[in-house]
């Protein structure tokens, strides 16, 4: 990847690394991104890719890309599959260097005996409701299990016979044998095998028993030889353990774990299980549903990769939690957008009007600016004829002084192309306003008129008999508050966006883009970015998503409020 801007301060994690490179500590720096294969990858484990795979890219070192598939009950292949092509859409590749904790199984078991050895581990037979019971508080010390004191040679037994299958889930776990009264409440021997009589996606029925995360990580880290081992914040008392485990053990390598602050963005929930909630109770269409901020939900909408890695580098590595406005991300895909995406023009709500000075066979091409800031993007040609679309809110029966674009009598430009006046309404027998009928002045081609009259409002516009009729889905925040699984009272799916989708049909959008290829982003003029959906467009059937507005509408919601 890019090498990091020279003038950009460089975070905490990167200073310890180049630290560790100068003194000598380590050759060539291995981070790893370890992904539990339970759900999709969003937006906060951008973060996470970004910064470790960030880190190899920069320093010749490698990034592994490790599952961390210790739970068979929520883990699946599929997930697998989608984590693999997230972290390649985004822009980084692991190489050879993936790896799956299960294949580490073997070896962990073997650490565990180790620990039992060592009267370092011990097998307990409280139930989980017990152990809690057991467990203290942050006040209080933990009570000692009745069985942590039985022999070795009883815990190998015990431990061979949970492996074997012979007792059922639930009624004995292996637990490390530290300290009941540690300050640190991850420390009170804490569970380091569980039973779980279910299949593993890849290692089948072989094991009935799991190691759990405090024990894996730490030996998956140690056994890859990773030197730096970053995750968020949350696992900062976890860390007393990670190297416990690793000192009992007295392992050859000895990763170190720095933590950093999570990404949490506000109008958002994050987490998988809640994700997976969204996806299950079909609150939205799957988890790439583009209001979704999963990889996949982000790369559907539109957003690029550039934009993703680009954000969170604004978002930058700190060591405070804190929250991130949706806005931001909004921003960046609109910057990159707003320098790479060329200008079309589409109408989303069309009204008809006919320009009853034209003649009804004439055509003629009008040329546009593909980019108005940017002439090397070049040109195209737009069709124009006697009856054209423009858009419904473009037009106002009773306008006010100050509206400048269609009501009868008012003159407007019509963008690349001529100056029209209004001079009469169509209705319907409902009274709706069906058409209107329109006058040109032929000698305004381009827009300009040669006598200098000004003319403040310029709209788009797009010819009735050259439109590419299409599908439009506009997206909105899945969230109408700032935090929706913040309050304690209500359930954040109460808190959904009803107009979070508004899907359109028949918008009239100008001929050139029944071109346009699947990765291709386009600026519609006045209304934001757009993309072919690439899930359900097909040619009779294009369907575009706006990926972002021209301008951060919920900014001054927001700010009102506060
Ligand atoms: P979630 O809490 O959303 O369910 P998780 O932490 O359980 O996510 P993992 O698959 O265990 O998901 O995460 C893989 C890596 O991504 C971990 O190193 C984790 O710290 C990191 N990660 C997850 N969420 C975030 C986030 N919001 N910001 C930064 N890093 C994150
Ligand atoms: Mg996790």
């Amino acid at each position: 990847m890019t090498e990091q801007a020279p003038d950009k301060p460089v975070d905490f994690i990167r200073q310890i690394i180049a630290q560790d490179l100068q003194s000598g500590k380590h050759k060539q720096v291995i981070t790893r991104f370890p992904p539990e294969p339970n759900g999709f990858l969003h937006i906060g484990h951008a973060k996470s890719i970004c910064l470790n795979f960030g880190i190899a890219g920069e320093n010749d070192s490698v990034c592994h890309l490790r599952f961390d598939d210790t739970n068979p009950d929520k883990e699946s292949t599929v997930y697998v599959q989608s984590i693999k092509e997230d972290v390649h859409w985004l822009g980084f590749d692991w190489g050879e260097h993936l790896y799956y904790a299960s294949d580490y199984f073997d070896k962990l078991y073997e650490f565990a005996l180790q620990l039992i050895n060592m009267g370092k581990a011990y097998v307990c037979h409280l139930s989980s409701e017990e152990m809690r019971q057991h467990r203290g508080t942050l006040t209080e010390p933990g009570k000692e299990s009745p069985y942590r004191n039985r022999s070795v040679a009883e815990n190998l037994d015990l431990f061979e016979r949970m492996k074997n299958g012979d007792f059922p889930e639930g009624t004995c776990a292996l637990r490390a044998k530290i300290d009941m009264a540690s300050p640190n409440i991850i420390m009170r021997d804490p569970v380091i095998y569980r039973i779980m009589h279910v299949s593993h996606h890849r290692t089948g029925d072989k094991w009935c028993i799991y190691p759990m995360y405090d024990f894996t990580h730490c030996l998956s880290d140690m056994l890859e030889g990773i030197t730096h081992s970053l995750c968020t914040l949350e696992f900062e008392n976890n860390r007393t353990l990670y190297d416990w485990v690793l000192d009992t053990l007295n392992t050859p390598c000895h990763p170190r774990q720095i933590e950093f602050a999570r990404l949490n963005i506000n109008f958002t929930v994050m987490s998988k299980r809640k994700l997976l909630q969204l996806v299950e109770e079909n609150h939205v269409l799957g988890w790439d549903d583009p209001r979704m901020l999963t990889i996949s939900g982000l790369k559907r909408r539109g957003f690029t990769p550039a934009s993703i890695r680009n954000f969170c580098d604004i978002i930058g590595i700190g060591k405070r939690d804190s929250w991130i406005d949706m806005g931001v991300l909004e921003k960046t895909v609109r910057d990159d957008l707003n320098v790479t995406a060329p200008r079309v023009l589409g109408v989303l709500k069309p009204l008809k009007v006919v320009i009853t000075n034209y003649p009804e066979d004439k055509e003629e091409e009008l040329t546009a600016l593909n980019h108005p800031q940017d002439p090397a993007m070049g040109t195209r040609s737009l069709p124009f004829c006697r009856e054209l679309f423009v858009e419904q809110t473009d037009f106002m029966e009773d306008a006010p002084r100050k509206f400048f674009r269609l009501s009868v009598g008012r003159e407007v430009r019509l963008r690349y192309a001529y100056l029209i006046t209004c001079q009469e309404i169509i209705k319907d027998e409902s009274g709706k306003v069906v058409e209107l009928r329109c006058t040109y002045d032929p000698e305004t081609r381009g827009g300009t008129a040669p006598d200098g009259r000004k003319v403040k409002g310029t709209i788009h516009w797009v010819s009735a008999r050259h439109t590419l009729l299409a599908e439009v889905r506009l997206y909105d925040r899945l969230f109408t508050v700032e935090h929706p699984d913040m309050d304690k009272e209500k359930d954040f799916k109460e808190f959904i966006n009803p107009d979070s989708l508004q899907v359109l049909q028949d918008c009239a959008l100008e001929p050139s883009l029944s071109a346009a290829g699947k990765n291709e982003r386009f600026q519609f003029e006045r209304q934001g970015y757009f993309c072919l959906d690439s899930k359900d467009s097909r040619p009779d059937h294009p369907v575009f998503n706006r990926i972002v507005t021209l301008r951060d509408s919920w900014a001054k919601l927001t700010k009102k409020k506060k």
